[in-house]
């Protein structure tokens, strides 16, 4: 039996955090996101997770070696033996190369990389679509979760809404931007390494982690 040792990738809006929690449930493995690990390795004074600690504190940005040693740590951890998601790791070639060394030292090599796979005109739409009422702070979606009568709050009545500056067409456009460049050539190298399995990100929940799953077992 493989271990499940995974990465999941997906753009923002793509659900690539339902999805996380999904297969983390479905075939118990932890969860490891990069974020997490950066808090439990300064608050538990790990040595990498002290070195981040000086840069954070400095206010700059923690360099991919210390990134890259926060991963081992958590790689080296016993529970992952089992398997792993990664979630936010690698996030460019630097760390992608590091990644590889450390599965190959550790014995903990990625067995596969899933993809939820959405089109960036559908993402707008997605992350765009985010109003909420000036007057009670209800939230609303144009597309998947509008008022009930148009241009009044369901709950209060209230007609004036508002955008939060992140849910803005600029700031969308370009966060997605950022994050294509990011994607792209990692998306290339597990492609390359035949470990790339792409999912339709355009469906329902239910039918994206059934997608998920008849990938997954076939890892096993
Ligand atoms: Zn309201």
């Amino acid at each position: 039996m493989t271990a499940m040792n995974l990465m999941l990738m997906g753009l923002p809006g793509a659900g690539k955090g339902t999805q996380a929690e999904r297969i983390v449930d479905e075939y118990k493995i932890p969860h490891i996101s990069t974020g997490d690990i950066f808090r439990a390795a300064i608050k538990n004074k790990t040595p990498m997770g002290l070195k981040a600690k000086g840069f954070i504190d400095k206010g700059q940005l923690v360099p991919d070696e210390v990134t890259n040693g926060i991963v081992k740590e958590r790689l080296s951890e016993a529970d992952t033996k089992v398997g792993y998601l990664l979630d936010g790791f690698p996030r460019n070639m630097v760390q992608a190369q590091a990644l590889d060394q450390i599965g190959q030292a550790l014995e903990r090599e990625l067995a596969g990389v899933i993809n939820i796979h959405v089109d960036p005109s559908s993402l707008l739409e997605r992350l765009t679509g985010r109003f909420i009422c000036r007057n009670c702070g209800a939230t609303y979606h144009k597309v998947f979760n509008p008022t009930k009568v148009k241009g009044i709050c369901d709950r209060c009545g209230g007609t004036e809404f508002f955008q939060r500056e992140d849910d803005k067409p600029e700031t969308v456009k370009k966060r997605l931007e950022v994050n294509i460049k990011m994607n792209t050539p990692l998306l290339d190298f597990y492609k390359q390494k035949g470990l790339l399995h792409e999912v339709n990100g355009n469906q329902a929940i239910e039918k994206v982690f059934a997608d998920v799953k008849e990938i997954l077992d076939q890892l096993k």
